[in-house]
């Protein structure tokens, strides 16, 4: 039975829901009133219930479409202005006991290399990151409570802290890591993280259960149900995503606002972020044995409808996917974009002839960090390095509620500015730096608050003294 104030996976991600959902999205999808009406309401910047997503995603219309796609550019700017937040994943370790049948951590592979950095060896990953201009992290790593367990995590988290490499320094470190225990979640609050993260993969609970054979991941409820105990461990920001590829897209696009859905009811925030990964090739996975792939042009579908539905929540895109679609998914929702990834546990430091391939899959967008900025700054976009929010306290519904309110302006503009203008000082090349400059410049003219511009301005001009890390 569908309950989206329960605390059972079953109910809030209720199968018959999803069905009857997507069965009355199709009966519907002819009903251009009906559709407009939807597509109005989005002007209301409220987001859409998942219903209402599901008819949209259904929707075939070419006017109605093109609707979509305007709606979508235009809550994006509003929100989130021309900023698109930059991060790095950090791989440090790849032991593994699940059986997860698309990921080559999987514990039958016997012959990719298993690691696991050590803190000196983290202290040089870390290093490179922040020679790269690179302030944000996300921490991932297998499943395995002998060979990887919390107490590692959370002493990898305070060593990278601790690092400050020349101007450098890692200011948020994301965590994407197996569901856990409240208690482990509430030890991951204590170090200081800043968004936890948990792909769903899928929310078909047969599929999901045939894609996880075997290990502690196998159980859809423990695992669909993590987001409850790292918000009931203290962790208001949470980031939610389904590997697209791996199931009926349909299924899980439903699935997926239900949960941000529940998350809501329940906890009076939705996920901070939406990742929306899809499957590649990687060591003994072939990507095209599965067949529930999706073309550009659906995904580009997706990304502006999940852009409408839930405006208030940030959409990650990571670099398994190439310049192009990049490019493409940018205008129409994405606002975090990683750049100059390595997917290998200890692939930043390595040097090619190292390298021993770890990787968990293969990176279609294999630019530097700095190409990536100036290709950015080129298309009119503004890198940026914030990581204020959580630092300030910004986090769940506080976050929400000054989003909600449109006044992420006087925040999120300034702390893009200073930290891009820290980026250029300490990492770009002159014309990357020349840009930036140019960016800013332009911009920080546009900060509604006439005090906020003041103080902008004096912290931009002392930046050029050598001065770091202001932040609204
Ligand atoms: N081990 C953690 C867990 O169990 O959730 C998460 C860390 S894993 C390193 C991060 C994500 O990579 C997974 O949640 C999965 O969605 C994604 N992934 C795994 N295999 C992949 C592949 N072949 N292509 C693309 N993404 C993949």
């Amino acid at each position: 039975m569908y309950d989206k104030y329960s605390l059972k996976a079953t109910e809030f991600i209720d199968d018959t829901e999803i069905k009857d959902t997507i069965a009355w999205a199709e009966e519907n999808k002819d009903n251009l009133t009906l559709i407009n009406k939807i597509i109005d309401k989005t002007d209301e910047l409220k987001g859409l219930t998942h219903r209402e997503a599901a008819l949209l995603l259904m929707c075939e219309d070419e006017q109605a479409l093109q609707r979509i796609f305007e709606q979508a550019s235009k809550i994006k700017q509003e929100f989130y202005g021309n900023r698109i937040v930059m991060f790095a994943p950090l791989y440090l370790s790849n032991y593994c006991v699940n059986g997860c049948t698309y990921c080559p951590y999987h514990a039958k592979n016997k012959h990719i290399p298993r690691k696991q950095l050590s803190q000196e060896e983290i202290r040089r990953e870390v290093i490179a990151l922040q020679d790269m201009g690179h302030k944000r992290l996300a921490l991932e790593t297998g499943e395995d409570p002998v060979n990887c367990p919390i107490e590692y995590v959370l002493e990898s988290i305070k060593t990278i802290y601790s690092i400050k490499h020349k101007n450098g320094a890692i200011r948020r470190v994301n965590v994407n890591i197996a569901a856990t225990t409240v208690e482990n979640y509430r030890k991951l609050k204590e170090a200081g993280i800043g968004t936890y993260i948990l792909f769903q993969e899928t929310y078909n609970k047969e599929q999901y259960e045939l894609l996880h054979p075997t290990g502690p991941k196998h159980n859809y409820n423990y695992h669909t149900e993590a987001m409850d105990r790292a918000m009931e461990g203290g962790i208001d920001d949470v980031g939610c995503g389904v590997l697209f590829g791996l199931n009926l897209y349909k299924y899980d696009f439903v699935g997926l606002l239900m949960h941000a859905e529940h998350l809501e009811a329940v906890h009076g925030v939705g996920p901070h972020t939406i990742s929306v990964p899809r499957l590649r090739d990687a060591d003994d996975i072939d990507a095209s044995e599965f067949k529930n792939g999706i073309s550009d042009e659906l995904f580009q579908k997706i990304v502006a409808i999940l852009r409408i539905a839930v405006p208030y929540t940030g959409l990650i895109i990571s670099t398994r996917e190439s310049k192009k679609t990049r490019e493409m998914v940018l205008k129409y929702g994405v606002s975090q974009i990683s750049g100059g990834s390595r997917t290998s546990v200890g692939g930043y430091a390595e040097t090619e002839e190292e390298e021993e391939d770890s990787s968990q899959f293969e990176i279609s967008d294999n630019r530097t960090l700095g190409q990536v900025v100036n290709w950015l700054l080129k298309l009119g976009y503004l890198p940026s390095f914030c990581t204020a929010c959580y630092r300030e306290g910004r986090t769940g519904d506080r976050f929400m509620s000054l989003v909600k309110a449109g006044q992420i302006k006087n925040c999120c503009l300034p702390n893009a500015l200073m930290t891009l203008k820290e980026f250029a000082e300490d990492y770009a090349d002159e014309e990357t730096k020349q840009l930036a400059l140019d960016m800013i410049a332009r911009e920080a003219e546009t900060i509604p608050n006439e005090k906020v511009r003041e103080i902008v301005y004096k912290h931009l001009h002392d930046m050029d003294g050598g001065m770091r890390d202001f932040r609204f």
